[in-house]
């Protein structure tokens, strides 16, 4: 694959969208500007819409987040190099690429074995090497917690109980909740053991957080 000068221009258009409409992180900008989003997009009907501010069937019933989207879930995790990152839904590993990037460890799961399979041979190819795994996100990673930021890329009916125990004190996860193919962004932080703050932001648009009983295909 290449990544052309016309991409490249594609890209800062891109980026200057995403500012116009309101996000002011500097980084999340300059990484955005640097991936290449058209690498992500395996369907060729859609290739030439891979600079556009929307998302993208990926297979398998999902989409590709529209990159406002990404931008806005990743600045509101307020990044720090090297911290811990749980992130909920890998899809076409667009999402998890700019966690990469941004200097974070992240730990993605997927409960969709052909993209699960697809994006762990897929990303570590182009250079990123988050530590994948299979699963179902409302459970998140027990054995690898607490994490400083949870990112959920799907929306979710409610919050996890279980997400929330996973959460380090003082951290926050970026959860879009709701039912009905509408969600509002909800920031929830974790200040002590059990006493938690939430916060409720705009309206976003996600494919479903599945549960085991969904399935899927
Ligand atoms: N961040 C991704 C968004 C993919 S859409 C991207 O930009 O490409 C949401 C993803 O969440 C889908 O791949 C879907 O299969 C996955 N998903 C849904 N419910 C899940 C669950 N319970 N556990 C893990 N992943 C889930």
């Amino acid at each position: 694959m290449i990544d052309s000068y016309k991409h490249k221009g594609l890209r800062n258009k891109l980026v200057e969208k995403i500012r116009e409409r309101g996000i002011s992180d500097e980084k999340v900008l300059s990484v955005i500007q640097e991936i290449p989003r058209h690498y992500f997009i395996h369907d060729n009907t859609f290739l030439p819409y891979a600079y556009d501010d929307v998302a993208f069937p990926i297979g398998a019933q999902q989409t590709i987040s529209q990159p406002y989207t990404v931008a806005f879930q990743t600045a509101l995790l307020n990044l720090q190099k090297g911290q811990k990152v749980l992130e909920i839904g890998t899809g076409s590993g667009y999402q998890t690429a700019v966690l990469v990037k941004m200097g974070v460890k992240v730990f993605t799961i997927e409960r969709q074995k052909t993209l699960f399979d697809k994006t762990k041979q897929f990303l570590p190819s182009i250079g990123y090497r988050p530590k994948f795994f299979y699963g179902d996100g409302y459970k998140g990673l027990p054995n690898y917690a607490p994490f400083d930021k949870i990112i959920v890329t799907a929306g979710a009916p409610f919050v996890p109980e279980d997400l929330k125990s996973q959460l380090l004190i003082g951290g926050t996860m970026v959860i879009p909740v709701g039912e009905g193919g509408v969600q509002k962004m909800n920031v929830v932080k974790r200040i002590s053991e059990l006493d938690f703050e939430q916060k409720v932001l705009e309206e976003f648009k996600f494919v479903p957080m599945l549960t085991n009983k969904e399935y899927n295909g």
